[in-house]
């Protein structure tokens, strides 16, 4: 047997443009996970034999660029300029083409090996669109070997390329690219002095330093200062010379200049007869043309109002009775379950506790699902991608980014999302600033727990224009975000921001095994939270409504009215006069009342009433809030139960809505203070929880509780005093 000749690669490109798949080909189970040293990134190894070499194959992070923006780049980057593998395979979905040349654009201005292998070239043929790979291969100057990695299709033509690459001594020269007259001059200029200085030679070819360094890239600014210290700060002088000059004369950033000379080169290498378009009937083509009007400048914004305003009709019109049903469901339960059992704690903790709390979360079933198949709908047709498209613009001038869009989204930007996983998706955001703006706003939105609290004060004290003022309150939740995140970017989250690129895909006619599907999955969630912590929630809470009991000199006082009255004991069945009846009534919800005053939890929502006074809230709304911060259903069926526990004119069918209805103390006016109130406050614990984990310090959990909720009662007291002020109530 011959020895085996080692060889080293790498494989690079966009997040999904099919590593991880042609990674897997190509190592089988010879593969091991580690993490790149310092930081979570995660490196995975592997190894496989061809033509009696071993190659050691490395799955680099999937990044868009070689910027040090994230860690994700910034290891990418290091781990190919320091092991200088034989050959740097760069996967590209040939399905996307344009933008996925703009990593190999910077693989090759960095001179490295480069072989591009373009992937999923099945994907690119549905679409009716066919790529030259030589002629991509003749104007690159490398390699392109066309494959399905996922078939496993290519992948043998793949390594032989490699093995060719590796067998030619010298990698190839630095690809230039004209970044315009200006800079060109200036990067030679800089070039040769890095040169004569020998500065990080080893690792990057001088005119790269250069480019970098007028790209504003701290990362290698540091380290040529570390390299050449003496060096530095004539070099840089040099480099902010060019860029002011450039700011005076087409006022625009030197990274923005360079970015914009990529894409022009990977323009014109596309157009020199690399894609065929194959018919102009296919789903692309479909997609541009809607995308006309969808995404007009003008029209576009006003379709993405038309169509919001739809969705809240359709989920309004249609739940409504459904939640009616539900609620009279529960009710009618509750009234045969405290028929059934003894008066007692066990009967208070089974009626108040378990089945109005619990109850009142799952009335409200029918209303997020509709919302969530409604979302479902935008979603999958890929409408969704287009708002976020379309709000980039806006989403700029407020310190934020067009990624930051789709966290807000998730969160319930249109209603009914959950900011737990808003949270997580801001990992796509690369500065760490818009991420922080992105990641302490994006509770703001109005999630699906955050729905039935809506939901109940809207059909008690709006029901003219029901959709409407959904509407209203959907923007008004993006109107305080961007405010907020403004305010954040001005102050404490200070920085320039991050260019984006955004893709849209074609737009897809929506299966309804998948809208099911995706509805079936979130509602899911919902029910799940409802028998689960809120159920916990609301026998603790409960608990602290109904202990310390009443005194029972106190409750003698109630039974001695009683008494009076010539009440029949509870075991005698005697016919009572209506009139009566309502007297015992009387007393019965006063007693409730003292009961639920002398808690623990009544003391502390008494307690609070000096400042809810000034937003319109009574003690009882207090303990909800309180209780919301665990979990913002928690509002809803606390409410329930404070108002089920002291009902003092409760109405006829015995609902909540009639409860709140026939209180003198809620009116319109306290229903909007509170609904804004409940949209703004301290976000949940699980959300909670999920920021201090994605910032790395439970510093920015505490901020996120305590100016939220401040920021939620400086507007709920504003409406409050203000609404009142002009009679509104
Ligand atoms: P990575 O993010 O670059 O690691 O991408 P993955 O390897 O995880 O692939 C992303 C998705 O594309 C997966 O669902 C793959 O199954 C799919 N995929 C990968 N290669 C191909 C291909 O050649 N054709 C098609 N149709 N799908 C592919
Ligand atoms: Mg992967």
């Amino acid at each position: 047997m011959r020895a085996e000749k080692q060889i080293k690669i790498a494989l690079a490109g966009n997040p999904n443009a099919g590593k991880t798949t042609l990674f897997n080909r190509l190592t089988g189970a010879n593969q091991h996970v580690g993490n790149y040293p310092g930081v979570t990134v995660e490196k995975k190894e592997g190894e496989c034999r061809f033509n009696h070499h071993l190659i050691r194959v490395v799955d680099l992070p999937g990044t868009y660029s070689l910027t040090a923006y994230s860690e994700e780049e910034v290891v990418a980057r290091d781990y190919l300029v320091r092991e200088r593998p034989e050959a740097v395979v760069n996967i590209v979905d040939a399905s996307n083409l344009e933008r996925n040349l703009y990593l190999s654009c910077q693989l090759l201005e960095l001179g490295l090996p480069v072989i591009i292998a373009l992937n999923m070239i099945d994907v690119a043929d549905d679409r009716g669109v066919k790529i030259e790979a030589a002629k991509l291969s003749e104007l690159l100057g490398v390699p392109v070997v066309p494959m399905i990695a996922r078939r496993g299709q290519g992948v043998d033509a793949l390594l032989a390329a490699v093995l060719r690459l590796a067998a030619t001594p010298a990698p190839s020269a630095p690809r230039p690219v004209s970044y315009g007259e200006d800079l060109d001059r200036a990067i030679i200029s800089l070039a040769g002095r890095i040169e004569a200085e020998n500065v990080l030679a080893d690792l990057y070819p001088a005119p790269w330093v250069a480019m970098k360094l007028l790209e504003g890239d701290a990362r290698l600014a540091a380290q040529v200062k570390e390299a050449a210290p003496e060096f530095i700060p004539t070099v840089m002088a040099e480099v902010n010379g060019v860029i002011a000059h450039l700011d005076a004369t087409v006022a625009s950033t030197t990274e923005a200049m360079i970015a914009d000379h990529r894409y022009g080169f990977i323009r014109s290498v596309v157009r020199q007869g690399v894609i065929t378009v194959q018919s102009d009937e296919d789903r692309i083509y479909i997609s541009d043309r809607i995308d006309q009007v969808l995404t007009h400048r003008v029209a576009g914004p006003l379709f993405m109002l038309a169509i919001l305003l739809g969705l809240y009709y359709f989920t309004f019109t249609y739940s409504e009775m459904p939640v009616d049903w539900l609620m009279r469901g529960f009710n009618w339960l509750a009234d045969a379950v405290a028929a059934i059992l003894p008066d007692g704690y066990l009967k208070s903790l089974m009626v108040n506790g378990i089945i109005r709390g619990v109850g009142g979360v799952f009335s409200f079933v029918p209303i997020i699902m509709f919302m969530f198949f409604g979302i479902a709908i935008l979603e999958d047709s890929g409408y969704l991608a287009r708002v976020a498209f379309m709000m980039d613009r806006v989403f700029r001038t407020f310190g934020l980014h067009g990624s930051s869009v789709m966290s807000f989204i998730i969160s319930g930007g249109i209603a009914g999302g959950c900011a737990v996983p808003g949270v997580l998706a801001t990992r796509t955001l690369r500065s760490p600033r818009e991420r922080m703006a992105t990641l302490l706003t994006t509770p703001f939105m109005n999630c699906g727990a955050k729905l039935p609290v809506m939901a109940l004060f809207i059909s008690t004290f709006f029901t003219q224009g029901k959709a409407r003022m959904m509407f209203l309150l959907t923007i008004i939740s993006w109107v305080c975000a961007l405010l907020v995140a403004k305010f954040l970017r001005s102050t404490i989250l200070k920085g320039v921001p991050t260019p984006f690129v955004m893709e849209l895909p074609p737009y897809r006619f929506p299966t309804l095994r998948g809208l099911l599907l995706h509805t079936w999955e979130r509602t899911g969630d919902y029910l799940r939270k409802a028998g689960t912590v809120i159920l916990a929630a609301s026998v603790l809470i409960w608990a602290m409504m109904t202990f310390p009991a009443l005194p029972t000199a106190q409750k003698a006082v109630f039974a001695a009215r009683r008494q009076a009255l010539g009440a029949p004991a509870a075991t005698v069945a005697v016919a009572i006069s209506p009139a009566m009846k309502a007297q015992l009534g009387r007393i019965d919800a006063e007693e409730a009342e003292a009961v639920l005053a002398h808690s623990l939890a009544g003391r502390f929502g008494h307690f609070l009433e000096g400042v809810s006074r000034f937003t319109g809230f009574d003690w009882r709304t207090n303990i909800a809030l309180v209780g919301g911060v665990a979990a913002k259903e928690i509002v809803i069926s606390t409410l329930g139960t404070a108002y089920s526990l002291g009902e003092v004119a409760v109405g006829n069918d015995g609902s909540l809505a009639a409860a709140l209805r026939h209180n003198p103390a809620w009116n319109r006016v306290s229903a909007f203070s509170l609904i804004l109130f409940v949209m703004f406050y301290s976000p949940c614990i699980a959300t909670i929880a999920c920021i201090v984990r994605e910032s790395g310090s439970w510093r920015w959990g505490a901020f996120a509780m305590t100016f939220n909720t401040l920021f939620a009662f400086l507007l709920s007291t504003l409406v409050y005093q203000a609404g009142m002020a002009l009679g509104l109530g």
